[in-house]
C-alpha cells in the first residue's frame, strides 16, 4: 500500500505541533533516549491503529528497522532524516537470520542511535520480539516495549467478527499454523476439544492439514470458518465457509498472505450483521461496508 506524495511529505516532518498534541493527549511524552531500542507494534496495517507511543517513537527515532508487513503509510510517519532499514521476508527470498537482526539492533544502539524496531501487529505475538528483547537485555541495551494491535484480534474486529460473544465462547485461541518444526508439534485435537474459537496466524499454507487434524480431533466439518486477508486495509477480503471446505475455497479464491483464519461459532455473528444490515437501507455503523461473501460448499 503506497501513500500519496502529499501525505508522505506532511507525515514525514517532525511537527512540533504533533509533539504538543501527543504530549497533551498522553500527559507525558515518552522520550526516546539515544542508545535505546524501542520494540514497537505497528498494528495490522491501517495507520489509524497505531498507538500514540508508536507515533512518539516514529517522530524521534534515528533509525527504523522494520518488517515487511509494516504499511508504507506508517513508515512515512517517521521523522524526516530517519534512516529506514528493512529486515524482513521479501518475495519468498530467505529472510535475514534472526541473530543478524538482533546483532544489528545492538550495534545501532551501541552507536548511540535511537533505534525503533517496528513490527507488524503486536511485537510479542508470533513476531519473534521475545528473542530480540532477550538479546538486547543480554547485551545490556536499554529498551522499551510498545504493544500493538495484533492481527488476530484487530483483524477479526475489522471483519465484524467479535472475538468473544457472551453465550458463544468463553475463550479464544491464538495459534500459529506455521510451527518452528513444521507439522506435528501442535496437538490440534486438544484445541478441537476446547470447542473454543481458534484464530490461526500464518495458517493458509497448512490449512488443509490443520482443518483435517481439527476434524479428526472431533470438531464438526460444519463449524463456521473464515479467512480474512489484508485485514484493516482497503484491500481486505473475507471468505466465509465451514471447516471442511475453507482450505479449498481459500485456494480457489486465491486468498494470499497476510491472512488470518478463524474457526468457530463467532464467525456466525458476522453473517447476522450482514443480514441485519441488508434488511436496513442505512449503512452499517461507521459507514463501513461489510466485505466478502459466503459460500454454500458441501451443503
Ligand atoms: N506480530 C504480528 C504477527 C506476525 S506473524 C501480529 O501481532 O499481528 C504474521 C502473520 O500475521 C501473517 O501471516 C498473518 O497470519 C497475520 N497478519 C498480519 N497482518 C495481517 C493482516 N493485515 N491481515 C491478516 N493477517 C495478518
Amino acid at each position: 500500500m503506497q501513500s500519496d506524495g502529499n501525505q508522505s511529505a506532511r507525515a514525514g516532518t517532525p511537527e512540533p505541533s504533533g509533539r504538543q498534541a501527543l504530549a497533551a493527549l498522553r500527559g507525558s511524552y515518552p522520550e526516546f533516549v539515544p542508545g535505546e531500542v524501542w520494540l514497537v507494534g505497528a498494528g495490522p496495517g491501517d495507520p489509524g491503529l497505531l498507538t500514540l507511543d508508536a507515533l512518539a517513537g516514529l517522530l524521534q527515532a534515528d533509525v527504523v528497522v522494520h518488517d515487511a508487513l509494516v504499511d508504507a503509510r506508517v513508515l512515512a510517519l517517521a521523522r524526516s532524516g530517519a534512516q529506514m532499514q528493512f529486515a524482513g521476508k521479501r518475495g519468498g527470498k530467505p529472510s535475514i537470520a534472526q541473530e543478524d537482526i538482533s546483532a544489528q539492533l545492538i550495534a545501532l544502539a551501541h552507536g548511540g542511535l535511537r533505534v525503533l524496531r517496528l513490527k507488524g501487529g503486536d511485537p510479542f505475538v508470533f513476531g519473534r520480539g521475545g528473542e530480540e528483547i532477550l538479546a538486547l537485555a543480554a547485551a545490556g541495551v536499554a529498551f522499551r516495549v510498545v504493544p500493538g494491535v495484533t492481527a488476530g484480534l484487530g483483524g477479526l474486529a475489522s471483519a465484524c467478527i467479535p472475538a468473544t460473544m457472551r453465550g458463544v465462547n468463553q475463550a479464544i485461541i491464538l495459534a500459529t499454523g506455521h510451527g518452528p518444526d513444521e507439522e506435528g508439534t501442535m496437538d490440534w485435537s486438544a484445541l478441537a476439544r476446547t470447542r473454543q474459537p481458534i484464530v490461526l496466524y500464518m495458517g493458509l499454507r497448512n490449512l488443509e492439514n490443520i482443518a483435517s487434524a481439527l476434524m479428526r480431533g472431533g470438531l464438526p466439518g460444519s463449524t463456521p470458518a473464515a479467512v480474512i486477508a489484508s485485514a484493516t486495509l482497503a484491500k481486505q477480503q473475507v471468505l466465509e465457509s465451514k471447516l471442511e471446505c475453507i482450505a479449498s475455497e481459500a485456494r480457489a479464491a486465491n486468498f494470499a498472505a497476510p491472512a488470518i483464519v478463524v474457526i468457530g461459532d463467532i464467525v456466525h455473528i458476522r453473517r447476522q450483521l450482514l443480514d441485519a444490515s441488508a434488511q436496513n437501507a442505512a449503512a452499517p455503523a461507521g459507514g463501513a461496508a461489510l466485505p466478502g461473501g459466503s459460500s454454500a460448499c458441501g451443503s
